[in-house]
């Protein structure tokens, strides 16, 4: 692929080519970035050629993706999922300008998807006939939603704890489900060690590459749906870090091309106990595992898998980390419905209550534009949704008792 310039180390710099490795640096270990030949592809991808493209999916930007063509892809839509105007729940943020990015319009219903489609296709161009991945469980639907219809198969690793509704995703599309007995980090170790024991090509966030290609595509559609304008923040739920690191290489590939005149600075939204990476951004240490222990199950991680990007992604665009607790990311999922419309699974609305505590902490100015990644749908975990809201009037089907419900004043 005459795009791609070298798969680069984030770690020690050192530069491999397309065909030498599949994952990650052969001298040190650590996580490749793809870097393009920025001038070739400025020459087919801008301003002008992006307003006449008819594709409604991440395939519109294909010049800066590390697959040749998209004659094999699966044939749902992934990305160019709707950026709202959010005006109620940004009012009651005291935030002007803020929108939502609403990812749970993805074909599986997650963010994931944008990743998943860029490894399928370039599984599809290896002629691979296994693929794995290990996953708290979106990552895993996604994958198994878009190999669904194709002759391959679909090797899981899931942490006995993942949602119901993304297990019955990973059925439902025919993968073969190993549930672990334990956390999502034994997941992925387990994952790692078959992939090598058998030669199956790994999905898994931090050791594939090309994850991030996928995720980047979401910062190329916020600026485009900004009419070309970078917002001020967006707030990115952060687990493994890969989806922050992408955003960000998104808006830098975007700059670069002179698409965009700035860049937008970025706030990692964690969960208390699981903050590894706000720890490292703070004090400039090493990423270290924590406990991970969160009801945000996607962003449930000891060990990050894409800390050091993720980590020189929020510094290098000038922004900072915010953990919530588990309380304000159950309380955010109604005011989010209600304020926006939009259902959102809990590490989605974790976002909101990040949102909530910056603003709170002098941290966002009124009048700057703010995008939330709201991730993932909130059907995908309605347990979780349950403890943030009442419960249904359960009553006979007769007036008496509704009248009954009338007189005491609950109808309201
Ligand atoms: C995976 C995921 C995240 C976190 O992404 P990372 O790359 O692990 O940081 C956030 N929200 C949802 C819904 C996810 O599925
Ligand atoms: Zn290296």
């Amino acid at each position: 692929m005459k795009k791609i310039k070298t798969l680069q180390c984030i770690h020690c710099g050192k530069d491999h080519k397309l065909t030498e490795t599949n994952y990650n640096c052969t001298a040190c270990g650590g996580n490749l970035q793809v870097l393009y030949d920025y001038n070739l592809i400025k020459k087919r991808l801008n301003y002008e050629v992006l307003q006449d493209n008819p594709e409604r999916s991440i395939w519109r930007y294909l010049d800066i993706l590390p697959v040749s063509s998209i004659r094999h892809v699966p044939p749902v839509q992934v990305g160019w999922t709707p950026l709202y105007r959010a005006e109620k729940l940004g009012d009651e943020a005291g935030v002007n300008n803020l929108y939502i990015k609403d990812e749970g319009r993805n074909p599986s219903a997650s963010f994931k998807d944008r990743a998943s489609a860029v490894v399928t296709a370039r599984a599809l161009e290896l002629e691979e006939k296994v693929i794995t991945t290990a996953s708290t469980g979106n990552a895993a639907s996604s994958l198994a939603c878009l190999t669904g219809s194709l002759d391959m198969r679909t090797m899981i690793f899931v942490p006995e704890t993942a949602p119901q509704a993304k297990v019955a995703q990973l059925l439902v599309f025919g993968a073969t489900v190993i549930m672990v007995k334990g956390t999502y980090d034994d997941a992925f170790d387990l994952c790692l060690k078959a992939s090598q024991e058998y030669g199956w090509y790994n999905r898994s966030t931090g050791i594939n590459p090309f994850t991030r290609e996928g995720k980047k595509t979401c910062a190329f559609e916020i600026c485009e749906q900004l009419k070309w304008e970078t917002p001020d923040k967006v707030f990115v739920p952060v687990g493994d870090g890969n989806i922050i690191s992408g955003i960000w290489k998104g808006f830098v590939e975007f700059h670069r091309l002179g698409i965009i005149e700035r860049l937008p600075q970025l706030v990692a939204v964690q969960a208390e106990h699981s903050d590894s990476i706000k720890r490292a951004f703070e004090t400039g240490t090493d990423v270290q595992p924590v406990s991970g222990k969160t009801v945000a199950d996607s962003i449930s991680v000891s060990l990050p898998r894409d800390g050091m990007a993720a980590v020189m992604a929020i510094k290098d665009s000038g922004g900072f980390a915010v953990s919530v607790t588990d309380a304000e990311i159950l309380a955010a999922i109604p005011r989010i419905a209600r304020g926006s419309n939009v259902f959102a699974e809990p590490a989605a609305a974790a976002t909101y209550a990040g949102l909530l505590k910056a603003v709170k902490e002098g941290k966002v100015k009124e009048n700057e534009s703010v995008v939330l990644l709201i991730t993932g749908n909130g059907l995908k975990d309605i347990q979780s949704a349950m403890k943030s809201v009442g419960k249904p009037h359960l009553i006979t089907p007769t007036m008496d008792d509704l009248k009954k419900l009338v007189a005491d004043n609950k109808l309201a």
